[in-house]
């Protein structure tokens, strides 16, 4: 019992003057492998580890057999894995048949007629067929020993308002809701409200205004959700989604998540302030309205959009190239953290400059 709590004493010390532990757990979104080499992929996730990154939330496509190569170099690295892969955009594909993918108020598809950008193909989250495709393309991704977790992206409907800072991108004004953004109105799920309802939606006159279609809608993602919970629990694995910020504040309203009702084991807000036209200060609100909502059920990681190139983002009209600067990122951070994330996760570590390492440096490990 004496030597056991000698070892319990050392292993605490050690771990306490380790310097690689940060204060803040940190994950980064990455893309990859593409024809990078395993000696490639290594160097980086070493670099990356080293600089303080915990785990990733790796996108390399839908074949497994990608999350098994590009995890073992994680694995021997020391990261943690979680395979990113989006969930209702779903590019052509054999396995997925046309009239399964979403419908808009004017009746247009998704599949051949997205909305803003053409790889908008949702798919109608109300469809059996396509929560069998998600379940088992998640479950073969999931089987894969390298694969600590299934990181949901997509799951969501489109956005039927754009962000404000989207609003100059693409010429729109978006203060209500449009027939041409909002989704499904397939026949399945306009049959199923009027089940549900007794309410005949297409004969509504501003379908925005029905509270229950707004809530049915949200119960489609979540019911879909917790079935691929379910489902990816059974294969003894996690399973987490990047959201959009709120849930009440953003996300219901922009894209119908009502991500404080799922059953993950985190979320990880894209807290992407540029896109909202905001500052750090709103990251720490939203961090707060997420943790609140949760209720501490599970962990919230909040999504920092980085700017690639700090010199150039005032000339810059496109938000995708936007983001914090340098001289950002240590508040954001904090608001993050004073407001109860559990950590943060960076878009991407790739955009990080070498004065973001610095702040970054500083601040997860609690000097600043
Ligand atoms: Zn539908």
């Amino acid at each position: 019992m004496k030597n056991l709590l000698i070892i319990l004493l050392a292993l605490a010390l050690s771990s306490c003057n380790s310097k690689e532990v940060n204060k803040i757990k940190v994950y980064g979104w990455l893309g990859g492998p593409g024809d990078s080499t395993d000696k490639e992929i290594r160097d980086e996730f070493q670099d990356l580890k080293d600089k303080g990154i915990f785990g990733l939330m790796y996108n390399g496509g839908q074949d497994p057999e990608t999350y098994r190569r590009v995890g073992k170099i994680a694995k021997a690295v020391g990261l943690e894995f979680h395979s990113w892969i989006p969930t209702m955009v779903q590019k052509e594909n054999p396995k997925l048949k046309p009239e399964w993918y979403a419908i808009n108020g004017k009746g247009e598809s998704a599949f051949d007629k997205p909305a803003y950008v053409e790889y908008y193909k949702f798919l109608c989250p109300n469809r059996e067929e396509v929560y069998s495709f998600l379940s088992e393309m998640y479950g073969a991704v999931a089987e894969i020993p390298e694969v600590e977790g299934i990181h949901l992206d997509y799951i969501r409907f489109p956005d039927v308002i754009l962000a404000r800072g989207l609003w100059d991108k693409y010429g729109l004004v978006m203060d209500v809701e449009y027939p041409e953004y909002d989704y499904c109105y397939c026949d399945k799920c306009v049959g199923d409200f009027k089940e549900k309802t007794g309410i005949d939606i297409k004969a509504a006159e501003d379908p925005s205004h029905v509270q229950e279609w707004k809530q049915f809608r949200y119960e489609l993602i979540t019911n879909l959700v917790n079935r691929l919970s379910k489902d990816v629990h059974a294969k003894g694995k996690q399973i987490n989604a990047a959201v959009f910020p709120g849930p009440n504040s953003v996300a219901k309203k922009i894209v119908r998540q009502e991500w404080d009702k799922w059953d993950l084991d985190a979320v990880f807000p894209m807290n992407y302030n540029d896109f909202y036209l905001e500052g750090t200060k709103w990251i720490g609100e939203v961090t707060k309205e997420g943790v609140t909502a949760l209720d501490n059920k599970i962990p919230l990681y909040s999504g920092l959009f980085i700017c690639p190139n700090p010199e150039k983002k005032t000339q810059e009209n496109d938000p995708e190239n936007h983001g914090l600067l340098p001289e950002e990122l240590g508040a954001a951070i904090r608001e993050s953290i004073d407001n109860g994330a559990a950590g943060i996760c960076l878009f991407t570590p790739r955009r990080m400059t070498e004065a973001h390492w610095k702040v970054f440096e500083k601040a997860v490990k609690g000097e600043q």
